[in-house]
């Protein structure tokens, strides 16, 4: 075992950090655990791999590699990085094709923009093929081992001494937009400022690593420490200009964000960067979440709660992968969809206008109910002009605007601080999440609101609805997350009195308000649950395809700019009905 790694083992006198983990916004422990490559897991889970790929960025640095190196044309490129792809049993989804194919071209034109506004003198046009090493190796004093490299495009000037690296993100950049290329439902202000910290960090560890790295291939293995390269290069001079180039690769993009000599690299370093390394590497309180699936101290972690059997699927060599109530929606709708929402491909026009509604009415009741005291909300606290008011990230003007300030007026009878001196606990939008073992799938759950009323947890539900439900309703095939809470209640992962825990259904109208309560106590119904989530799951479980369904869903599916089976619009049939569209806005991870 590793000491301060129960259930690990491998060396850690070796830690790694590059610009990926220093911008990822995860558990510290998680990063911690990344930060030492030759930290493993003292028993090896054996599990089948992906047959899809799930990186298509890989796949297009690959491409642009052979355009920009051997001068190949992109529709050979994109074949040959494909080949290379399957090699390593990894074939790309056909619409991340389509994605990687834009990307490329739009790279090339921002890289030749990009390159006509730098004075020559200080172009960098020559691909590198290795990886810049800042390395301080203290083994010989009972230290450590420190590797710091950026993971990105990189280029340097013939005689060498211009650096410059380019890092890619999926969709625009935006150097005013800390979030990244993600485009995530969870714009709370914390989670901003850390990706603002983590993208600071990022620039300066990659000018870093470019002012004072030593050229180095990928190491053969990941565990072992990089090595010098024995490729001669160009006579190497001083290094007198590093620059850092962050690229939007929906426009091309790209955009200088740090330009200067190695001391000024140093200097914004040691500000933004060398603190961000040292947390890097340092373990924390563990935060379970959809990024426990690529944790590799998964097996080892005690924050992450193995709950086996909750989807009734048995495979546990299956390859590990996240599951919500969200993304088993997705997947019933076009499994091709699903799949490109994992990927993180960019996304279209993703939320109705009804939608947006849903999240800013759920946003407004976070905020209302996050706060430090109880208060109960009353017919008075709605937005001062209901036709144009904001919540969180989300942004509502007009009907829709008063629509969802009249809904939150009718919130105010169900508000649950009503009770306030009967509550224990309370928790606003928990990220709930739990390893079904029996599945291999790490299952997440975000409830708007938990709280302990006698000792019993309840799990509240909120949908904003134009209309009442039509009569007859399957409520749990309708909404799959109240029956995934019935399911987590049951199995009693909150802890609480199992008499009286039970999931709320708040509906609310314009008008109106309603308020449907579910037992998971009875056993009728606690089985249905399970036989929802059940067949939710088990296809997208079973699915290594991700085949496209053609349908009326094309017509408003947010990726259907990469997908080859779109039905064209014509065909698509009649929109939706979106008036009453209360979607959760959940990610698929
Ligand atoms: S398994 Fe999850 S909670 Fe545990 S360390 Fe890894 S990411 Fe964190
Ligand atoms: S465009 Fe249609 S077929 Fe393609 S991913 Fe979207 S819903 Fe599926
Ligand atoms: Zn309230």
């Amino acid at each position: 075992m590793s000491a301060g790694w129960p259930g690990m083992t491998g060396a850690t006198d070796h830690v790694r950090v590059g610009t990926r983990s220093s911008g990822e916004g995860t558990c510290p422990d998680y990063l911690a655990a990344k930060a030492h490559p030759a930290l493993r897991p003292a028993t090896a889970a054996r599990t089948r791999k992906e047959k899809l790929d799930t990186f298509p960025l890989g796949i297009l640095n690959a491409a642009l590699d052979e355009i920009e190196r051997n001068g190949a044309p992109t529709a050979q490129a994109v074949d040959l990085a494909v080949e290379e792809a399957a090699g390593e049993g990894k074939r790309p989804h056909p619409a991340a094709l389509t994605w990687v194919r834009a990307g490329v071209a739009q790279y090339l034109a921002g890289a030749a923009r990009h390159r006509d506004r730098v004075q020559p003198a200080d172009r960098a046009t020559v691909l590198v093929r290795d990886y810049w090493v800042a390395s301080e190796d203290r083994r010989a004093s009972g230290g450590r081992l420190w590797e710091m490299y950026a993971y990105g495009r990189r280029y340097e000037s013939p005689d060498g001494s211009v650096r410059e690296i380019r890092i890619l993100h999926y969709g625009i950049f935006d150097p005013r937009q800390p979030a990244g290329d993600r485009q995530d439902a969870q714009g709370q202000d914390s989670q901003e400022d850390h990706k603002l910290a983590g993208r600071a960090a990022q620039e300066a560890l990659a000018a870093y690593s470019a002012a004072f790295g030593v050229a180095a291939p990928w190491p053969r293995r990941w565990s072992e420490p990089f090595q010098p390269s024995r490729v001669l290069r160009a006579p190497a001079g001083p290094i007198r200009l590093v620059r850092v180039v962050q690229v939007g690769l929906a426009d091309g993009e790209h955009h200088v964000v740090f330009e200067g000599i190695p001391a000024k690299a140093k200097r914004e370093y040691e500000g933004n960067g060398a603190g961000q390394v040292r947390r890097a590497v340092t373990r924390g309180v563990p935060q379970p979440g959809g990024g426990c699936a690529q944790c590799k101290l998964r097996t080892a972690c005690e924050a992450l709660e193995p709950l086996p059997g909750i989807l009734g699927i048995t495979d546990p060599g299956a390859p590990v992968r996240t599951w919500s109530a969200a993304s088993g929606r997705y997947y019933s709708r076009c499994p091709a969809q699903a799949h490109l929402y994992r990927l993180h491909l960019p996304r279209d026009r993703e939320y109705s206008e009804s939608a947006k509604r849903g999240q800013a009415v759920h946003a407004w009741l976070g905020q209302a109910h996050g706060g430090p005291g109880r208060t109960p909300c009353t017919m008075r606290d709605i937005p001062a002009s209901p036709d144009d008011w904001s919540a969180g990230r989300w942004h509502v003007t007009g009907e829709e605007a008063r629509r969802g300030a009249l809904m939150l007026g009718s919130h105010a009878e169900m508000c649950p601080f009503h009770r306030a001196s009967q509550l224990g606990e309370v928790r606003v939008e928990p990220l709930l999440t739990v390893h079904d073992t029996a599945a291999n799938v790490i299952v997440t759950a975000r409830p708007d609101l938990l709280y302990l009323e006698d000792g019993s947890w309840v799990w509240r539900e909120t949908k904003t609805k134009a209309r009442p439900l039509r009569p007859g309703t399957d409520l749990l095939a309708e909404y799959p997350q109240l029956a995934l809470g019935m399911i987590l209640l049951a199995e009693n992962l909150l802890e609480g009195k199992p008499a009286g825990r039970r999931v709320e259904l708040e509906l609310l109208y314009p008008d109106s308000s309603d308020m449907i309560l579910l037992d998971p106590n009875d056993h009728a119904h606690l089985a249905r649950a399970r036989e929802v989530i059940h067949d939710l799951a088990a296809p997208w479980h079973a699915d290594e395809t991700a085949v496209p369904r053609p349908g009326p869903e094309c017509r408003s599916c947010p990726v259907r700019q990469w997908c080859p089976d779109a039905l064209p619009l014509a065909d698509a049939g009649p929109a939706p009905d979106e008036a009453d569209d209360d979607e959760d806005g959940e990610e698929c991870e």
